[in-house]
């Protein structure tokens, strides 16, 4: 039997407009600690088995450029249609030079990722025009409000009306799991209300929902996934139960 590699999207390949997904962790060939199919240079797993990885990825998901950003948890949105590829697969010993949390392209053929192990993957479609963007978000970038902006930067560029986009926030560390300090609960409580804790517990989901639907995004067109990181380790890579040695997820978008 083949290993899946990737988790697709159903919420929004299901419009036939885009292909999208996650990687799981199986079927690579990273050891400990990034086991197994770790797609990320920049976590200090031996390039070549990342190749490797890569490799098998894109055979399976028939993504063969990428577009992505060196992330540094801020709140910066690049517009992909205006930068080169990004280091990926031949390229092996790159990453990209380009820093920012999120991206949005309109161009077909354009694939846009991020890398996570435990923040949230926002995939955003403006089915209309259409558009696409993709965003980091950990508790700094769901603090500050990036889903919004990455849309934001949508309607600047390319005219998106927030009523038209489709969103999901994909598997990431949930409120069963991610236990943070009184002080950053009470920001995130002053700023999106007493539904983002669970007792010491952040859900930076419903930190992201409730920015959103503020925005002017349909609550029927947000969708979660209920795979929590840290719960399901077999299946993802989580960055707070591996304790900061561990490998990535890819999560991509790409209009077709
Ligand atoms: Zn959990």
């Amino acid at each position: 039997m083949t290993t899946k590699l990737y988790h697709s999207i159903h919420e929004l390949t299901q419009t036939s407009l885009v292909k999208a997904g996650i990687s799981l962790r199986s079927g690579g060939v990273s050891t400990t600690p990034f086991t197994s199919l770790n797609l990320a240079l920049h976590v200090g797993d031996d390039p070549a088995a990342v190749l490797r990885n890569q490799q098998c990825f894109s055979d399976s998901t028939g993504i063969k450029t990428l577009k992505y950003c060196n992330q540094i948890h801020s709140d910066t949105v690049i517009n992909a249609d205006k930068i080169p590829h990004s280091g990926w697969l031949a390229d092996q010993q790159s990453t990209s030079e380009i820093i920012g949390d999120a991206l949005i392209s309109t161009q077909p053929d354009v694939t846009l990722g991020v890398f996570t192990a435990d923040c949230v993957p926002i995939f955003i479609l403006d089915i209309a025009t259409p558009v696409i963007g993709i965003a980091h978000a950990g508790w700094r970038g769901t603090y500050t409000r990036i889903a919004v902006k990455t849309i934001l930067e949508m309607k600047t560029n390319f005219g998106t009306d927030t009523e038209n986009c489709i969103i999901h926030l994909g598997p990431s560390i949930q409120k069963c799991c991610y236990e943070v300090s009184p002080e950053l609960l009470k920001q995130f409580i002053d700023r999106f209300g007493k539904d983002v804790h669970n007792g010491q517990c952040l859900c930076l989901q419903s930190a992201n929902l409730c920015q959103l639907v503020d925005a002017g995004v349909p609550h029927d067109s947000i969708s979660i996934s209920p795979n929590c990181t840290a719960c399901n380790t077999d299946d993802f890579y989580s960055y707070r139960v591996e304790g900061g040695q561990t490998g990535r997820m890819l999560s991509f978008i790409q209009l077709i």
